[in-house]
C-alpha cells in the first residue's frame, strides 16, 4: 500500500544534479579567476558564461504545468492497528495540509474534473491539486470527511471490496466530538468504512467513492522461496492470509495470530495481483485468457458493485500494460500509476499521483509536514528548485536516526 515513483524522481534527480554541478563549478571558476588577479575581461567572460548556463538551466528547474494529485491512507489519532506507519498521518497534520491548500489558493478539483480536463479540454482553476485517500479506513469517515468539509476541499476515496465492514450504523466522528456528543477518546478509529458510512459519503456528494479492486492482494509470480511467515512480519505480510481467505476479510486487523497460513509458511517471488500473471501451486505461469479473465473480474465488479467507474486505482499502485488495456475495455475513463505529473501531452487516461506521509523527518512536527507538502506540491507541478528543500529533510531524516531516542518523540 505504498507508493513509487522511481523514473520520475531519476530524472528530477538528474537534472538538479546537473544544476547544481553548474552552479557551483561557475562559483569555482569565478573565485579561482579572482583569486589569481585575472584580467577584469575574463571575470566579465565567465560571469556572463555563468548566467547564460543559469538562464539555460532555469528552464530545466522551472517548467510548470503538473497537476499533483496527493494520495493519503488513514487520517488517525491511533493507526497502531495498521502494520504500515507510513500510511498514518494524524487530523491536525490533514486539517493543516488542506488549510493549506485553500489558504495558498490552490485550486482544489475533483479526479474527475482532471479526467475531463485532459480528455475533453474543461477548463481548471488556476494551480489545480488533487486529494484522493486509498483503502477505505473507517477513520476516513471519523476524521477526513468532517476536515474535508471545514475546508471544503473535495476527495476521492477508493475503497477495496472486501475490507468494507458489513456493519449498518454509521459510527460517531469528529462532527460528534465537535457537537459535544461523544468524545474524542470514545472514537474508534480501528478498521474499515462499512456500507452506511459509503452511503452517507455518497450521499454528501463533497467525496467521491471510486473502486481499489476487491482483495488488495499479491500474487506468487514464481517458485523462488524470498523467506517465511514469522511472529514479527505476519501482520505486515497479511496478503498471505488475505488471499487464503475468499470474500470479506476487513476484520483481519483483528486476529491475534496468521489465521490461514501459519508461522513458518514459505514465501515466493510475489507482486501485486494486477501487475503480472501468477505462478500456480501445480507450476508454471497461469495463461494469458486466465490472467486477463482475472484482472477482468477485479476490475468489473468493483465496478457494478459501487456503480462508479471514472478512475480505478491499483493497489499497490503497480499495474502492467495487460491491466490497462483491460481496464479501458471495462470503461474506466482513467486509472492511476502513472510516473509524470498529469501534464499535457502524457496519456490522458493514467493518472500520476504523490503519496502524503506525516514524518519527512522522522517524527511528526506539523510546521515541517507543512513545508514538506508545500514543496512536493512545487515539484509535481515543476518547480525543482523545492526539490532541495525536500532532499534536505530527506538528509535531516537521515541524521535523525542518530539521534538518540529519548530526545525524539517518534
Ligand atoms: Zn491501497
Amino acid at each position: 500500500m505504498s507508493f513509487h515513483t522511481i523514473d520520475r524522481r531519476r530524472v528530477r534527480a538528474l537534472r538538479c544534479g546537473l544544476w547544481s554541478v553548474f552552479v557551483l563549478a561557475s562559483l569555482l571558476v569565478i573565485l579561482v579567476l579572482l583569486d589569481r588577479g585575472a584580467d577584469g575581461g575574463w571575470v566579465a567572460l565567465a560571469l556572463t558564461g555563468a548566467l547564460v548556463g543559469l538562464a539555460i538551466g532555469h528552464r530545466w528547474m522551472k517548467d510548470e504545468g503538473g497537476v499533483p494529485v496527493l494520495t493519503y491512507h488513514s487520517i488517525s489519532d491511533d493507526g497502531g492497528w495498521l502494520p504500515w506507519r507510513s500510511n498514518v498521518v494524524t487530523p491536525e497534520t490533514f486539517d493543516r495540509h488542506m488549510r493549506m491548500l485553500r489558504e495558498r489558493g490552490l485550486g482544489v478539483i475533483r479526479t474527475r474534473d482532471l479526467i475531463e480536463a485532459r480528455q475533453n479540454g474543461k477548463t481548471l482553476p488556476p494551480r489545480p491539486v488533487v486529494v484522493t485517500l486509498d483503502d477505505g479506513a473507517l477513520d476516513n469517515w471519523v476524521a477526513a470527511l468532517p476536515i474535508l468539509r471545514r475546508w471544503g476541499v473535495p476527495a476521492t476515496l477508493f475503497v477495496s471490496l472486501d475490507f468494507i465492514e458489513n456493519g449498518n450504523a454509521v459510527r460517531p466522528s469528529l462532527d460528534d466530538v465537535e457537537a459535544g456528543t461523544v468524545s474524542r477518546d470514545a472514537l474508534n478509529w480501528r478498521g474499515y468504512l462499512n456500507w452506511a458510512e459509503i452511503e452517507m459519503i455518497r450521499r454528501e456528494g463533497l467525496v467521491d467513492i471510486q473502486p481499489h479492486g476487491i482483495d488488495h492482494g499479491r500474487v506468487d509470480i514464481g517458485p523462488r522461496e524470498v523467506g517465511e511467515l514469522t511472529p514479527a512480519n505476519w501482520r505486515k505480510l497479511a496478503w498471505v492470509q488475505w488471499r487464503a481467505i475468499k470474500g470479506p476479510k476487513a476484520d483481519w486487523h483483528l486476529w491475534e495470530a496468521p489465521p490461514v497460513a501459519p508461522i513458518g509458511t514459505k514465501l515466493r517471488e510475489n507482486a501485486p495481483a494486477l501487475a503480472a500473471p501468477a505462478w500456480r501451486d501445480e507450476g508454471g505461469l497461469e495463461t494469458t485468457e486466465a490472467f486477463e479473465a482475472r484482472l477482468r473480474e477485479h476490475l468489473e465488479r468493483p465496478a457494478r458493485v459501487l456503480g462508479q467507474s471514472d478512475v480505478f486505482c491499483w493497489p499497490e499502485n503497480a499495474t502492467c500494460d495487460t491491466a490497462r488495456r483491460i481496464a479501458c475495455e471495462v470503461g474506466y475513463r482513467a486509472t492511476t500509476a502513472g510516473d509524470g505529473a498529469n501534464r499535457p501531452g502524457e496519456d490522458p487516461r493514467v493518472i500520476s499521483r504523490v503519496g502524503v506521509g506525516d514524518r519527512i523527518i522522522g517524527f511528526r512536527w506539523p510546521a515541517i509536514e507543512a513545508l514538506a507538502l508545500w514543496a512536493a506540491i512545487r515539484v509535481f507541478q515543476g518547480n525543482l528548485y523545492w526539490y532541495f528543500p525536500l532532499l534536505a529533510l530527506g538528509l535531516l531524516r537521515k541524521a535523525m536516526r542518530f539521534t538518540p531516542r529519548r530526545l525524539v518523540r517518534r
